[in-house]
């Protein structure tokens, strides 16, 4: 996308190339870092930052001073020490946005606010150098004996005026919050001394409307604070918003909770994550407006309206007594914007949920029984003076999904519009073992769309694909081109089934239809591959891999029952058995907490005419199986192991059932004169005994060609008594034997 004239005269980027500044040469310091006099908090972590890295890169420690010595380079840090930039700092008013100059061979770098200082030290470091900071955990740059700026002369003012992930999932670490302030975001809820360092807006509260007025200390007293569900008033939900005298005590309770965490920019006064709000006659009575129009309960607007007439008179009051701007949710019933008049005072967080993550606003298709967000999100637009957007790209159940292709568009949408700050629920960078997937897994497979739409918050019409190469080249090196086609093949199959994707789309079923179905899996693999032998850096290396273990666990590999082609029939030692998937996973039927006290698998071969199983039982003194016993027409007494195959189309059931004795009984459904044409063979172990069944494949009406994934469906079961005990059942997986719909899926190789 081009530059439309209005943005260019909002983005007053200008590089050229001025002499280069050796700030470390051989290992050896040639510069010093200078603070501006009384320098805030932001600007000596900005200092602090600057000797740090370039520490980290070339081992030379430049000194931070307050004023400089006569001798060698000095970078100047601050808005205090920019004075004669005047036009540069008239450029930035109002902005974080940073600015970076060289005058006299001597480096100035500064912001007209610290935190536009401490962004462009950050953006410095890019510029000069090739470090990325890709994600909280990891880190990429290269060890140099120098440090030379040769990119110096630059002007960027961002187009937003806040911007940053919301990271969730389990708490984050300090690694999380470092991540955001490398990368330019500006928004936090941590303490108040790391958010001054930071240079972050510090915003706090959540889904805390009700909770302002606590059960604990309000219901017995005034029940009627609290909402009437059907004629009984309970707490949950919201809070009764008609109650005579509510307001005022709301607002005495909500400045003891300001008070005890001040300071703060932003309140989130947001709504409870629930639809519950208060029935009652005076909640419900219709609400007539200045204009004197009324609106009725049947309107869709009616509850956001009856609301904002709550809120609005008490984001006044938190206003005028502190300077707070009060931030809500337009979530559930309040995404309809109201029939009156926001404050100008309240910031309206737009939570556009459940949408299509495939769809932009501007072409948006609402899905069933969701909404046009795009039409709701004007609609806010012209009743409330501040909206912002507060997405949920990255919410991808681990799967690299490119959100960044929607968010871009997303973005520009909502710039035309006039929309200026823009969050995104994320999970961070952290792994919990509790959580599935594991937040890290999020990042594992796809940092680059949490990077580029970060990147992209900063300036929306930025090029994607110039930010996706940036990110890809520094993050993977060597490995960049492979990576690069690995992400570009999941783009282009992305977005060419028409398929919705929701929040935390299921990783399995996603990684399935997208890879596998599509028969790219393999393809995507050699990818990966082919990325982790060109990776020469470490940390590049370890993403490669920790991208890979991210892709296989989303198309189920360990788990995924694959049957290698086998060109001779195999005997029991034939070492095509060593290539195939063994299958041990069983558990007592009904009850998986007792575990199961014989061990036993199952793997498989196939030649495309038969199905050959080795089924290997644990057995404590295993009896010479003499395979010599009966057929049986009926299911065989005592301990037995059963295969169950529904065929191409999982039509029918087959039972394919044999002993240690040599009993064997076949059926086809409930018919238990049906013959399979299987053959057993035994053999005993030390402490197990081993079968080798071999059956046409026919037979269990497998059909070659039906199915592009040449899939046929099983369970596995074996019955088995312990000695001295009472007979246990237990099948793969915990799978029931007669729902076809719960059978595993079993790949016969091509
Ligand atoms: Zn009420």
């Amino acid at each position: 996308m081009k530059l439309n004239s209005i943005l260019l005269l909002v983005i007053l980027s200008a590089v050229s190339y001025a002499a280069e500044i050796a700030l470390v040469r051989n290992g050896r310091a040639e510069a010093e870092i200078i603070l501006p006099p009384s320098p805030s908090p932001a600007e000596r972590f900005a200092a602090q930052e600057l000797q740090y890295w370039i520490r980290e890169i070339t081992g030379a420690e430049l000194p931070v001073r307050d004023t400089g010595g006569a001798e060698g380079v000095k970078i100047f840090l601050g808005k205090g020490n920019a004075s004669e930039f005047a036009e540069d700092l008239k450029a930035l008013e109002g902005s974080d946005g940073y600015a970076c100059r060289n005058r006299n061979g001597n480096l100035y770098i500064f912001g007209s606010i610290p935190k536009g200082t401490l962004n462009g030290v950050f953006r410095f470091l890019e510029n000069n150098s090739d470090i990325i900071w890709p994600r909280p955990q990891y880190t990429v740059f290269s060890k140099q004996k120098d440090f030379t700026a040769t990119r110096i002369d630059e002007l960027d003012r961002p187009y937003s005026r806040v911007r940053g992930l919301g990271l969730t999932l389990v708490s984050g670490t300090l690694k999380d919050s470092l991540w955001r302030v490398r990368n330019n975001e500006n928004w936090s809820k941590a303490s108040a001394e790391s958010c001054a360092e930071w240079g972050m807006q510090r915003e706090l509260g959540g889904h805390i409307f009700a909770r302002i007025m606590p059960e604990k200390a309000w219901f017995k007293s005034n029940p009627e604070f609290f909402p009437e569900i059907r004629g009984i008033r309970r707490p949950g939900g919201s809070l009764c918003l008609t109650a005579p005298g509510i307001g005022e005590v709301y607002e005495k309770n909500l400045s003891g909770w300001i008070e005890e965490r001040l300071p703060m920019d932003t309140l989130m006064l947001g709504i409870n994550d629930t639809s519950i709000v208060c029935r009652c006659a005076g909640c419900l009575a219709p609400i007539r407006l200045p204009d004197g129009s009324v609106v009725t309960k049947d309107d869709p607007a009616f509850l956001s309206t009856r609301w904002y007439l709550f809120v609005n008179p008490i984001a006044e009051k938190v206003w005028s007594k502190y300077k707070i701007r009060t931030l809500v949710y337009a979530y559930l019933y309040l995404i309809i914007s109201p029939k009156v008049r926001i404050s100008d005072h309240i910031l309206v967080s737009f939570h556009p949920h459940p949408r299509d993550m495939k769809t932009t606003y501007e072409d948006c298709k609402p899905l069933k029984g969701s909404e046009d967000f795009g039409k709701l999100l004007l609609d806010y637009r012209k009743v409330g003076k501040e909206i912002r957007l507060r997405e949920y790209y990255g919410c991808n159940g681990g799967f690299p999904r490119p959100d960044e292709y929607v968010a871009v568009k997303d973005m520009r949408f909502a710039m035309k519009h006039g929309v200026r700050e823009f969050t995104a629920e994320h999970p961070v960078d952290r792994d919990a073992s509790n959580w599935d997937p594991m937040p890290s897994a999020y990042w594992d497979a796809n940092a680059v769309t949490a990077w580029t739409i970060t990147r992209l918050w900063w300036d929306p019409n930025q090029d994607l694909e110039t930010l996706r190469s940036r990110f890809l080249e520094r993050t993977y090196r060597e490995a960049a081109p492979a990576m690069k086609k690995y992400y570009r093949r999941i783009h282009d199959l992305w977005f060419s089934k028409p398929d919705v994707s929701t929040y935390n789309d299921r990783l399995i079923s996603t990684s399935k239809k997208y890879f596998i179905e599509t028969g790219e899996e393999q393809n995507l693999r050699a990818l990966l591959d082919e990325a982790e032998k060109a990776a020469k850096h470490p940390v590049s290396r370890k993403l490669v891999q920790l991208a890979r273990a991210a892709f296989d666990a989303g198309c189920g590999l360990k788990s995924r029952i694959i049957v290698k082609k086998t060109g001779a029939e195999p005997g029991f030692d034939s070492p095509d058995w060593k290539e195939t998937s063994v299958f041990s996973d069983f558990s007592t039927f009904a009850h998986r907490e007792i575990p199961f006290p014989a061990a036993t698998s199952v793997a498989m071969l196939h030649d495309a005419k038969n199905l050959y199983i080795k089924v290997n039982c644990a057995e404590a003194s295993p009896p010479d199986p003499q395979a010599k016993g009966g057929v049986f027409d009926q299911w065989i007494p005592g301990d037995f192991v059963s295969l169950h195959f529904a065929g191409s189309r999982k039509k029918n059931l087959h039972t394919l059932s044999f002993d240690r004795y040599g009993n064997t009984f076949d059926a086809r459904r409930s018919e238990r004169k049906w013959n399979s044409g299987m053959k057993v063979e035994y053999r005993r172990g030390e402490t197990s005994w081993e079968a080798l069944v071999t059956v046409p494949l026919a037979a269990l009406e497998y059909v070659p060609e039906h199915d592009k994934l040449n899939r046929i469906y099983g369970v596995f079961h074996r019955r088995h008594t312990p000695p001295g005990g009472e007979a246990l059942s237990a099948t793969s997986q915990g799978v029931t034997l007669d729902n076809v719909r719960s059978y595993m899926e079993i790949f016969l190789e091509r």
